[in-house]
């Protein structure tokens, strides 16, 4: 269990706001490990992989997007969720693609929830303060799609166990992932907690 890995992608945006350190100390004091980290632009071939991994993502967001729509009382560009995921996709590219970006690993007991905790809901305008995308970005579902745009939210983390050991392969080759142990290790797992005292 104190195994389990997750990606996450520091987006353009985040490497333009000089939010790279910030971002990363959020993670990294959580205890989780960084296992792998480089930095890249991404082509938008690249992208389109990257989120099609889990094949039902492009008819569950299109759902998702729909319902949210619905549940504000607005109609949604379409009623069929793969178009409406057709659009995403497209201003995803152009929003990941455009820069350099940070991609990273991070391993540790429940890695991928605990990095979606701190990381924060999707929408900006709703993620809860004292989460990455609470506190440091402010853009909303309303903006983005008036500027038909994708909501610029700074992070992107792996929504599952399933998903993120696909996108690791993705952005990773097996020997850029690193298996080390930390100190710290120690003091986050051991049952008996003894070796502290003199
Ligand atoms: P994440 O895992 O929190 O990034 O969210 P998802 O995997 O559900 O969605 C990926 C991306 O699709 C998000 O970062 C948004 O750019 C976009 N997206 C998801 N849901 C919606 C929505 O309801 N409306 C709009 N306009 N975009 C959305
Ligand atoms: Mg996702």
């Amino acid at each position: 269990m104190t195994k389990e890995r997750t990606l996450v992608l520091i987006k353009p945006d985040g490497v333009q706001r000089s939010l790279i350190g910030e971002i990363i100390k959020r993670y990294e004091r959580s205890g989780l490990k960084l296992a792998g980290m480089k930095m890249a632009v991404p082509t938008s071939e690249h992208i389109e992989k990257h989120y099609t991994v889990d094949p039902n993502w492009r008819r569950v967001t299109g759902e998702k997007t729909i319902k949210s729509y619905k549940e504000k009382g607005l109609a949604p560009p379409s009623e069929d969720p793969l178009a409406i995921t057709a659009i995403i996709l497209e201003n995803l590219k152009k929003y990941i693609a455009s820069g350099p970006v940070i991609a990273m690993i991070w391993q540790g007991v429940h890695a991928v929830k605990i990095a979606r905790k701190i990381t924060g809901g999707t929408e900006p305008l709703t993620s809860d303060v004292g989460t990455i995308r609470g506190d440091f970005v402010l853009d909303s579902y309303q903006l983005s799609d008036a500027d038909g745009r994708a909501v610029r939210n700074l992070i992107h983390a792996s929504g599952s166990v399933d998903e993120a050991e696909k996108e690791i392969l993705l952005w990773f080759k097996p020997d850029e992932i690193i298996n080390y142990r930390l100190v710290q290790d120690e003091i986050l797992y051991d049952v008996n907690l003894d070796g502290i005292l003199e």
